[in-house]
């Protein structure tokens, strides 16, 4: 939706922030959902996310949201969020036909959220969260990332935080996309460090359900039915399954997070490309996606776009 955030998640974009797109580089609402709608016409594509960037900054978001669950067949849809501002649009995206939020929420302390995010904002979070499964904006899913030093002890903490409030809670290992480019492999916090951590004071299973295309490894808590999630891009990649593509804001398709390539169908929209053209282009991308992202190989570089403007 964009590639501007409100927040500044140290392990995400620098304190002063980053030099945003161009406006004139944006799609427009109009043809944001026209590449939607030629997604789920003619691509087959079932599930639409919106991210950002803060998609929540995005003016038009309502009104994308809307118009793409208008669409027959009506995609599954979803947005991931920081949730600031969230407490005043779940009702409007509820209506909009919006079905599921997932927030990211790395911690429940004060002072640690003020560390990580650079804001003040936690309550902002919180309220937002309880508005969103007031809205029935549910499943509420909630990502969280450990950082070294910062909030690494305090997985069982967020967890037990979730399940009393009926959010699902999934950890994300930290992933070498940062603005900054400051990721090393040996300051991340692995999915086997998270499972210790939690099985301290839960006990975990391999969840029963079958995983599908799901980047997220579910774990039964204490016997279930509540379940915590691991997404281990990192250490246990699951790229064999991945059905993803991602939109950037500027209309760029990447076939994969890690892609340094990218294929441009801003500029086909805008050069008066039909739909026909505009789905073969889409098609071709996707057809060159890798077997593997190819982080763990001593000759991948660092995709020049960073998270925030991929959008997770
Ligand atoms: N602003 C929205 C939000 O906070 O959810 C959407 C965009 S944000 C880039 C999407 C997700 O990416 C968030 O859960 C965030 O924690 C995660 N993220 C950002 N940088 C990351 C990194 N280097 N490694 C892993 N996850 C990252």
């Amino acid at each position: 939706m964009t590639d501007r955030c409100n927040l500044r998640c140290s392990y995400c974009m620098p304190a002063e922030g980053l030099d945003w797109l161009p406006s004139e580089q944006v799609l427009t609402d109009d043809e944001v959902v026209r590449l939607i709608t030629i997604a789920v016409h003619r691509l087959g594509v079932r599930e639409v996310r919106f991210t950002g960037g803060e998609p929540l900054v995005r003016r038009g978001l309502v009104d994308i949201v809307g118009r793409t669950t208008d669409l027959t067949p009506r995609p599954d849809t979803s947005i991931t969020t920081n949730a600031l501002g969230l407490e005043r649009m779940a009702g409007a995206l509820a209506t909009a036909g919006l079905d599921r939020v997932n927030v990211s929420m790395d911690t429940v302390r004060q002072d640690s959220f003020h560390e990580i995010t650079r804001r003040d904002r936690l309550h902002d979070v919180v309220a937002g969260l309880e508005a969103a499964a007031a809205a029935g904006l549910g499943p509420v899913k909630i990502n969280a990332v450990l950082l070294r030093g910062v909030n690494d002890d305090q997985a069982p903490e967020l967890l037990r935080w979730c399940l009393d409030r009926g959010y699902h809670l999934r950890f994300i290992e930290q992933m070498l996309l940062d603005a900054q480019h400051v990721w090393s492999r040996d300051k991340m916090v692995t999915a086997d460090e998270i499972l210790a951590s939690l099985e301290t004071q839960f006990q975990l299973e391999p969840a029963e359900e079958p995983r599908g295309s799901a980047p997220a490894e579910l774990f039964a808590v204490n016997g279930g039915p509540a379940t915590v999630g691991v997404i281990a891009s990192v250490t246990r990649p699951f790229c064999g399954d991945c059905d993803r593509v991602r939109l950037t804001a500027d209309g760029q398709i990447r076939n994969c997070l890690f892609a340094r390539e990218e294929s441009d169908l801003r500029a086909a929209l805008r050069g008066g490309a039909g739909d026909d053209e505009i789905a073969d282009r889409w098609r071709a991308a996707m057809w060159g996606k890798r077997p593997g992202h190819g982080i763990d190989d001593v000759s991948f570089l660092q995709p020049t776009r960073p998270m925030s403007a991929i959008g997770g």
